[in-house]
């Protein structure tokens, strides 16, 4: 379950997105690890390459997902489960957003330990990163329950 799609529209549009900036900017793309993975040939951009070549820290790949705030996962997948609520998903997620926003911390400050002393204070930053990394397990969670024929949750909270 770990490894399944959670928002597959967002896969779509960053594929389109890809491919128009792989046409806006041929150069850049010819030399990325991207453009290597797929031949030059940007009709071939997919989820996987640009997992592969996130991981591989390709510049062009790297800022297209900062830019349309898609996580990657070290499994080479692009939101997936556990690109949002692993624990390595947390921490950078934790990290991103000191970087962007004011929340008192250092990016570098924060580290799991940090994290677990303030999830326990209630700092506001890891109630904001809470919520972004059970969002998308609640919704696999309803997703997985609809595919069962779950119909509502009464009928699988298991009444006897
Ligand atoms: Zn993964």
């Amino acid at each position: 379950m770990g490894h399944v799609v959670v928002e597959a529209s967002t896969v779509d549009k960053l594929i389109e997105r890809a491919q128009s900036e792989a046409v806006a900017n041929p150069e850049a793309f010819a030399r990325s690890r991207l453009g290597f993975l797929v031949h030059g040939d940007d009709s071939r951009i997919n989820a996987r390459f640009l997992g592969l070549a996130a991981n591989e820290n390709d510049e062009f790949a790297l800022q297209l997902l900062d830019e349309m705030q898609v996580p990657f996962c070290p499994c080479g997948n692009v939101t997936d489960l556990c690109s949002y609520s692993s624990g390595r998903a947390v921490l950078k997620r934790a990290q991103k957003l000191s970087a962007q926003c004011a929340y008192s911390v250092r990016r570098h400050d924060i580290t799991d330990e940090w994290l677990q002393a303030a999830i326990v204070e209630g700092h506001p930053l890891t109630r904001k990163v809470l919520h972004d990394s059970v969002s998308p397990l609640a919704l696999r969670i309803l997703q997985s329950a609809a595919d069962l024929g779950l119909e509502n949750s009464s009928s699988w909270v298991g009444s006897p």
